[in-house]
């Protein structure tokens, strides 16, 4: 069975330029070598601290940057390398939602005038029945009708994403990129919607790439996780694996950093330390050995592939122990 998102190899590298001339010094690796699937209906959440390039791979994949290389297909298409005309098609397939949806919202256009318009763009409504559509979006969105023709401005935080992601809906897409949707919202906004993606997804059978640095809403969120670190997947497992068995180190510091549920939970903690490495110089071997409890001589020299482990995917060179321990602390650092 093949996926409905296939994502091979993709890689964005910025030059950084200095200078009068701007010559190019350096190239920032945000993206390297990722690959993915995501099944129709299906949710894999990407994570990783911020900086980690979450939201480059997000936006390289509806070609809001273009990528350095890779390949990323919908239902058999190819994204990458295709003409203008093709790409308005296509655009209509893959949607993205951004975590302020403030910022993403035109303030001079009234809600009606927001949602009409993809909708006219793509030839999904006309002039006569494009009132009722977008009526339609905003109440399946969970909006009433007549907040159609307020302007961003007058919504709140919650209401102003739930517009967002009328937008989105909007043109039917199979595939929706969410850019950290909750993390500008109260915590009791955060659920409703969240709930609300769900019963979308539910509806419409649509796949989700759910970026998030939040690992409590990743574990309601996702079906399968993908964790990042300087621009690679490290280990990519099915939700409740990775937060029960963690096989990466890294893994296991974000599981063991993200606050608790139950604060009585007598489980050893190992809080990452230190920060995330300059992706213009990524460490030698293993980019996460400075920062690895578990890190041995072989992590210096040696960039460990991401291999199958049962059901996950790890880039670990001790993953098996990592895995079997549940801790950092099981191997002495060399
Ligand atoms: Fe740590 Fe080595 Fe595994 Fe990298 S390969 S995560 S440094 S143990
Ligand atoms: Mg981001």
């Amino acid at each position: 069975m093949s996926a409905m998102l296939e994502v091979r190899g993709l890689t964005k590298h910025f030059p950084v330029h200095r200078g009068v001339l701007r010559r190019v010094v350096g190239q920032v690796r945000a993206v390297e070598d990722v690959s993915f699937d995501v099944a129709q209906g299906e949710t894999l959440a990407i994570v990783g601290e911020s900086g980690c390039g979450k939201s480059t791979i997000g936006r390289t994949l509806l070609r809001l940057i273009e990528a350095t290389a890779g390949s990323v297909r919908l239902e058999g298409e190819h994204v990458l390398n295709q003409p203008e005309a093709k790409m308005r098609e296509i655009r209509k397939q893959m949607q993205i939602i951004f975590q302020d949806p403030f910022g993403s919202l035109n303030p001079r256009m009234t809600v009606s005038e927001t949602l009409a318009e993809p909708l006219l763009l793509h030839g999904l409504a006309t002039a006569k029945d494009v009132r009722e559509k977008v009526s339609n979006l905003l109440e399946t969105c969970g909006l009433q009708p007549w907040h159609a023709e307020r302007y961003p401005h007058e919504f709140s935080g919650g209401q102003r994403q739930r517009v967002g992601i009328a937008r989105a809906l909007a043109t039917r897409p199979k595939l929706i990129v969410c850019d950290e949707p909750v993390s500008a919202l109260d915590v009791s906004v955060q659920a409703q919607i969240v709930n609300l993606l769900k019963d979308l997804q539910q509806q419409f059978g649509i796949g989700y790439v759910f970026i998030s640095h939040d690992l409590a809403v990743v574990r309601h969120m996702a079906d399968r996780v993908a964790v990042v670190y300087l621009g690679r997947i490290v280990e990519e497992a099915p939700t409740a694996d990775l937060f029960a068995r963690p096989s990466h180190p890294y893994t296991r510091s974000l599981i063991d950093a993200a606050p608790r549920p139950d604060p009585g939970e007598k489980t050893a903690r190992a809080p990452l330390e230190g920060d995330l490495p300059s992706a213009l110089a990524p460490p030698s071997g293993c980019a996460f050995h400075p920062r690895c409890p578990m890190a041995q001589d072989l992590c210096r020299t040696e960039r460990p592939a991401l291999r199958k482990l049962g059901q996950a995917r790890v880039a670990c060179h001790f993953a098996e122990t990592v895995t079997a321990t549940g801790l950092t602390t099981a191997a002495a650092p060399s």
